[in-house]
C-alpha cells in the first residue's frame, strides 16, 4: 500500500459511527460526539487523541503517528442516501464453466475505466461502506488492482469474492500484502485434480487453485472458504472440509442448495446433490433496497443479486436514482415477508426473488414458496 493511503477510517454506519481499518474486519463503535471530534482534527490536522491511540492499539496493534491527522484518518461524510452496504460484479467473463454457475451466461462486459470510477464514486457517496466486489471472476478484469485500489480509497472496506484461479500470480499476491482486503472469500469445488478441473471445466485449475491458497495462507491474507457441493463433487465434501481445516487452516461455510440462474433458468438445478438439500430457513424479511443493493457490470443496480428486476441505471440516471430501490423492494413485500394471500405467509422460506427464479425455471419443489403469485 503507498504510504498515503489512510490507515483508519471513521465513518456513520446505520445510525451508528465507527473507526476501520482498512484490511480488518473488527470495527470500534464510537459515539456521535467522537466521530465529530475526529472530523474536526482531521480538517484542522490535529494528532490523535489519546482515546483514538489507546483504541488503536488495542483493535488492530495499530502505533499512530505523531503527526496530524490528515495522511492517517479519513472521514467518511454522512449520506442521505442511508446505504451501508452493497455487492459490485465487475465483470461477470469468468475462467471456469461450473454447470452449476448462477450466473448463466457470463459475458465478458464491463463498464470503461472513467465510468468505473464514476460508479465507485457514486456508490462512496450513495453511504456504501461495506463492498463486495464480485464477478464472474472479479481478478480477471485487467482493471480490477485500479478499481480495488480506487474504492479503498474513496474509503470503503472491500470483500472480494473469487474462485481463487489467479491467486497463485505474484502481482495479486503483492497487491493483496499492500493493500489488505478484509475480507477474501473464495469458491472450492473439489479436492482433487479429477474432480475440481471436471467441475470447472478447466484442465489444470485444481493445481494453480492450491498453489494461489498456499499462497494466500503464507501471506496470511484473511481467506474464508466457500465450500460449494454439487452432485459432482459431493464425494468430496469431507475432503474438501480437511483441505479447509488441515492444510489451509481457513475459516469455511459449506453451500449445499443450488439456485435457478439470475434469468430464471433451470440448469444448475440439475447439479443439485440431493442427500444436501437443506431447507432454507424461514423468510422473515430483508432489507435489500433499503441498506443494501447490488450493481451489475453496466452500472445498473437491483435490490440484490438475486431479485435483478426492477433495476435503475446509475449511468445513465445518476445516483438520484438510486433511491427508487427502496420503493422497488416495498412493492416486493420483502419487509413483510410478502406473498400477502399465501397461506405460505410465515413459514415460507423463500423471498420473493428467489421464488420468483425458481417458479421461471419450473421447478416445483416443497422447499419455497407454491404461491403463483409473484408479479401476477
Ligand atoms: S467459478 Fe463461479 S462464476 Fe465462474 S463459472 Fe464457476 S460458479 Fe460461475
Ligand atoms: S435474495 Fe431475497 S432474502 Fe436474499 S437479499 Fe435478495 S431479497 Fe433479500
Amino acid at each position: 500500500m503507498e504510504a498515503s493511503v489512510h490507515r483508519l477510517i471513521t465513518s456513520p454506519f446505520l445510525g451508528q459511527y465507527l473507526v476501520l481499518r482498512p484490511g480488518e474486519g473488527r470495527g470500534i463503535g464510537i459515539p456521535e460526539s467522537r466521530y465529530e471530534e475526529l472530523r474536526a482534527a482531521v480538517a484542522d490536522n490535529r494528532p490523535a487523541p489519546l482515546w483514538l491511540r489507546e483504541a488503536a492499539a488495542q483493535a488492530w496493534q495499530t502505533v499512530l503517528p505523531d503527526s496530524g491527522l490528515r495522511e492517517v484518518v479519513l472521514v467518511r461524510e454522512r449520506s442521505s442516501y442511508g446505504y451501508a452496504k452493497a455487492s459490485w460484479e465487475i465483470n461477470l467473463g469468468c475462467d471456469h464453466d461450473c454447470g452449476f454457475c448462477y450466473l448463466g451466461e457470463k459475458r465478458f462486459e464491463g463498464l470503461q475505466w472513467d465510468d468505473k470510477v464514476r460508479l465507485l464514486t457514486m456508490l462512496r457517496d450513495a453511504g456504501v461502506l461495506w463492498l463486495q466486489i464480485t464477478g464472474g471472476e472479479a481478478l480477471i478484469d485487467r482493471e480490477f488492482a485500479a478499481a480495488y485500489e480506487c474504492a479503498t480509497r474513496l474509503g470503503m472496506m472491500i470483500q472480494i469474492s473469487t474462485n481463487g484461479s489467479q491467486l497463485y500470480k505474484p502481482r495479486l499476491q503483492e497487491l493483496f500484502a499492500g493493500l489488505r482486503p478484509y475480507r477474501l472469500t473464495v469458491s472450492l469445488y473439489g479436492a482433487t485434480g479429477a474432480t475440481y478441473d471436471s467441475v470447472t471445466r478447466n484442465r489444470g485449475a485444481f493445481d494453480r487453485f492450491t498453489r494461489g491458497l498456499d499462497a494466500s495462507r503464507e501471506a496470511r491474507l484473511p481467506v474464508r472458504l466457500n465450500i460449494v457441493v454439487a452432485e459432482e463433487n459431493a464425494h468430496e465434501v469431507d475432503a474438501m472440509v480437511r483441505l479447509a481445516e488441515d492444510r489451509w487452516g481457513f475459516p469455511y461455510q459449506v453451500f449445499t442448495n443450488m439456485s435457478p440462474t439470475i434469468n430464471g433458468e433451470a440448469n444448475p438445478l440439475a447439479s443439485q446433490a440431493k442427500k444436501y438439500m437443506r431447507a432454507r430457513r424461514v423468510f422473515n424479511g430483508c432489507n435489500a433496497g433499503h441498506t443494501f443493493f447490488h450493481v451489475d457490470p453496466h452500472g445498473v443496480a437491483s435490490i440484490c443479486k438475486i431479485g435483478r428486476d426492477p433495476s435503475v441505471n446509475l449511468m445513465a440516471e445518476g445516483l438520484a436514482a438510486l433511491p427508487q430501490l427502496g420503493s422497488i423492494a416495498e412493492s416486493l413485500q420483502l419487509r413483510t415477508g410478502g406473498c400477502s394471500g399465501c397461506t405460505k405467509v410465515g413459514t415460507c422460506r423463500t423471498c420473493r426473488p428467489l421464488a420468483k427464479l425458481y417458479q421461471e425455471a419450473g421447478d416445483n419443489r416443497s422447499l419455497y414458496c407454491q404461491h403463483g403469485g409473484y408479479g401476477s
